[in-house]
């Protein structure tokens, strides 16, 4: 064996050693914040359980970071790649579920209570003083606000009152800097296949989110219709433009369109004057993106010309596509296979939900892990966590792992990783193209 290969070994034991030592910690602050759900933007409590966690390992933790996030750093007297650990802090909102929150609907059902464990195994492992002295570089262990694209509302008066500028944790850390030297990023979902496995993503859809008012002329629906302009039908006539539009969507590009109606009308009596929507547009390409938001947006104007209304639309960028990083996998698998065994290790395929994870997989290499031990529909009141153990520890075991498999033997693995990524955006360019999708455009069809 050589010697930097005993050194890594070494090095991956004492992390061990530091997670196993801490693990009823760990696992109890990810069952705190499973108890105590906060959506995003709102993860004031389950931030402050992370800073005393990072501020008892000595890491002197940056705070409120795009509201609520954290960030700490460690350093190796060597320079070095710069590697970021990331944890989720946010829940959902679903008050089925039998942990929601009673006063705000709040449910960890999508299991990001678990990366917050999984990130500070990683810390307390890696910030051992005998780990991080044996590797270059540095590692920074952010717990990240707001994946989930909930609560537009809210998070457009935070707009407003100049607090964020985009909706998702990961886009405000990338605006405000925090990823400008980061060089590889790496992340821990929960997966509800209750099966002992951690197995990278290959990709997600990105998405575009739109707000649409249709506006007609209220009458009386009985007496006098013909006076009015019934925004219903309108809206109606939308959806079933977008839904003939189907067929031309290409297969390999994924696209999932979901509209649904936020106001439909005030009184039954009186011809709907004033109809909201809301929809996603999904696809797994940004090209494909665009390509189906401008169908969708004849569809809305096709509509308001033939019933004669007014249509008013608001696209905010939602997330762009993910595209994890397959050599920074291979080097995961490893890990994996070390810690949990070969079955352990495997590929989860494309899927069409989206993730902020995405943003940050256009700038720098990145991987998001899913860990298996869940079950239960995720965002559904079924979800629920069943091997605490897998999620917070093995996983967390198997980021320090990968971190230190990264920065051993001068950065070897990381540099090379990073010399073959191609990254699709630059950060400025990033912040243009997520900046030219904002816009409201207003059309009349009368
Ligand atoms: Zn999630």
């Amino acid at each position: 064996m050589n010697d930097s290969k005993s050194i890594a070994i070494h090095a991956k034991n004492t992390a061990f050693n530091s997670i196993d030592a801490d693990s009823s910690t760990l696992i109890n602050i990810s069952k705190n914040i499973w108890n105590n759900p906060e959506s995003g933007f709102r993860e004031y409590r389950s931030s402050k359980l992370v800073s005393d966690y990072l501020n008892n390992l000595g890491l002197q933790p940056q705070v409120e970071i795009a509201l609520t996030g954290v960030v700490a750093k460690v350093k190796s007297s060597k320079p070095g790649p710069h590697i970021a650990i990331m944890g989720e802090l946010d829940s959902l909102i679903v008050p089925e579920h039998r942990k929601a929150d009673p006063a705000t609907g709040a449910a960890h059902v999508c299991g990001h209570n678990i990366q917050v464990g999984n990130l500070l195994a990683a810390a307390v492992g890696l910030s051992t003083p005998e780990v991080i002295d044996n590797l270059c570089g540095s590692i920074s262990f952010m717990a990240v606000p707001a994946e989930e694209y909930i609560e537009i509302e809210y998070r457009e008066q935070l707009r407003q009152s100049g607090k964020l500028e985009f909706l998702a944790g990961k886009q405000e850390f990338i605006r405000l800097g925090l990823l400008d030297d980061v060089d590889i990023a790496l992340l821990t979902h929960a997966s509800p296949t209750n099966s002992q496995t951690l197995m990278p993503g290959t990709s997600h859809n990105g998405m575009i989110a739109k707000k649409v008012r249709f506006r007609g002329r209220s009458a009386h629906a009985g007496g006098a219709p013909h006076l009015g302009v019934n925004a219903l039908n309108a809206a109606n006539l939308a959806m079933q433009g977008i839904a003939l539009l189907r067929e031309t969507f290409k297969d390999e590009d994924h696209v999932r369109v979901h509209p649904i109606i936020t106001r439909g009308g005030a009184a039954v009596s009186s011809v709907p004057a004033n109809v909201t929507m809301e929809m996603f547009i999904r696809a797994a390409t940004i090209t494909a993106m665009k390509d189906a938001e401008n169908k969708v947006d004849r569809a809305l104007k096709g509509a308001a010309m033939t019933i004669g209304a007014e249509v008013e639309i608001s696209t905010s960028p939602g997330y762009m596509p993910s595209l994890f990083n397959p050599e920074l996998s291979k080097i995961y698998d490893r890990s994996v296979t070390e810690i949990i065994g070969n079955d352990a290790t495997g590929r989860m395929p494309h899927r069409t939900s989206s993730t902020d994870m995405g943003d940050v997989s256009m700038l720098i290499p990145a991987m998001q892990s899913y860990a298996g031990g869940a079950s239960g529909r995720t965002h559904s009141d079924e979800f629920e966590i069943t091997d605490w153990n897998l999620n917070v520890i093995d996983a967390g075991k198997a980021l320090a792992s990968t971190a230190i498999d990264l920065l051993a033997d001068d950065g070897l693995e990381a540099k090379k990783i990073i010399e073959n990524f191609k990254h699709s955006l630059s950060i400025p360019e990033y912040l243009e193209t997520l900046r030219g999708f904002r816009r409201t455009e207003l059309w009349n069809g009368n």
